[in-house]
């Protein structure tokens, strides 16, 4: 199966919400999930995939299910342990695609003793933090590789991987990484990345393909940074009778990315898998990719230092 490239997100979307949004999705038509170990709701998830399937609506054979790797897991001891706990949640017996999530090794966090660990150590501590781990990548994909060897993943990748990382990575990846996520948008254009992926075979997903949006429920980004009010969006979306989120997801597509937009909006929903039925011209889509401002909402270097006191850049 080859994997859709509109998917549906799921981060951020509340356990109770996640039985009627797959649902939602799967009737609106989509056929791709992006969930994650850390986003915390692969148990709800699989509750709402396995209802879709027994009420019809889809098989899994039709469905790409892709997890990813939380960086506690990174030491190749732990890696098969990680991706069994996401196959439980998600009730299924493998998935179409696995990600390292991130570059970031962090200190092993027992599934048993909380789940998902997300960033800090010791939230309990008088003075809680982040602790890295000392486990090299090279080590993690290996284990990836075993999950693959083991049918329990049909595809293994990598997200929030720069340049530097995906030539070290081919220089010793004996299963060959599908895809790449990445924020990607019209203010994060990633030009040469994307390029080089794709010179290496990759396939690239964007995440967060609309912008800021998704990082204004988390002080993250303002209402004022969303690239949806760019006179050469509005004008694109008024010319081609689509809404400026279309204009925008139509762009990463046609620039050759798969986008995995999230709504939880049924109209949203429809609306963002609605954009094969138009083009952008040469102009228009020179014209958005021009917005590009280097600007990452999802910044580890930045995010880190605010929320855990840490400071660990890994794109500059
Ligand atoms: P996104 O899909 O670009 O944006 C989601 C936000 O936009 C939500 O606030 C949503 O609100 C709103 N929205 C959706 N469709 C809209 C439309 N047509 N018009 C106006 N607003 C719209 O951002 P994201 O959730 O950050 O990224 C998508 C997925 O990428 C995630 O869910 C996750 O699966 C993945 N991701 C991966 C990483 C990684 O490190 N690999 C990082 C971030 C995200 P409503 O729900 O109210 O519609």
């Amino acid at each position: 199966m080859e994997m859709p490239s509109i998917g549906f997100g799921l981060w951020k979307v509340a356990a109770e919400d996640c039985r009627a949004t797959i649902a939602e999705a799967v009737r609106a038509g989509y056929r791709h999930f992006d969930c994650a170990a850390d986003y915390g709701n692969e148990a709800a998830v699989g509750e709402g995939i396995a209802a879709a399937i027994a009420e019809g609506l889809c098989r899994r054979e039709d469905l790409w299910i892709t997890s990813k790797l939380w960086n506690t897991f990174h030491a190749p001891e732990h890696v098969e342990a990680a991706c069994r706990k996401s196959l439980d949640d998600l009730g299924l017996d493998y998935l179409d695609l696995y990600l390292i999530h991130f570059p970031i090794a962090l200190a092993f966090v027992p599934i048993e003793e909380r789940y998902p660990p997300e960033w800090i150590h010791d939230p309990a501590a008088d003075n809680p933090v982040m602790q890295r781990a000392s486990v090299p990548l090279h080590q993690t994909w290996a284990a990836m590789e075993a999950l693959a060897d083991k049918e329990l993943v049909r595809n293994i990748g990598v997200s929030n991987y720069n340049s530097a990382l995906i030539h070290d990575l081919m220089t010793y990846a004996r299963i060959r990484p599908m895809t790449l996520q990445i924020e990607a948008h019209p203010y994060l254009t990633q030009d040469k990345l994307v390029r080089l992926a794709k010179d290496y075979g990759l396939q690239v997903t964007a995440f967060s393909p609309l912008g800021a949006l998704s990082y204004v429920e988390l002080d993250m980004a303002g209402a004022g940074d969303t690239v949806l009010n760019e006179p050469c969006v509005t004008s694109a979306a008024a010319a081609h009778d689509k809404t400026p989120a279309q204009v925008v997801l139509r762009w990463a597509l046609q620039r050759g990315t798969s986008i995995i937009p999230k709504s939880t909006n049924p109209e949203r929903m429809r609306e963002n898998l609605a954009i094969d039925d138009f083009s952008l011209s040469e102009d228009e889509m020179a014209a958005i990719s021009a917005l590009n401002s280097n600007r990452r909402f999802n910044d580890p270097g930045v995010f880190c230092e605010l929320a855990f006191d840490s400071f660990h850049p890994i794109y500059d």
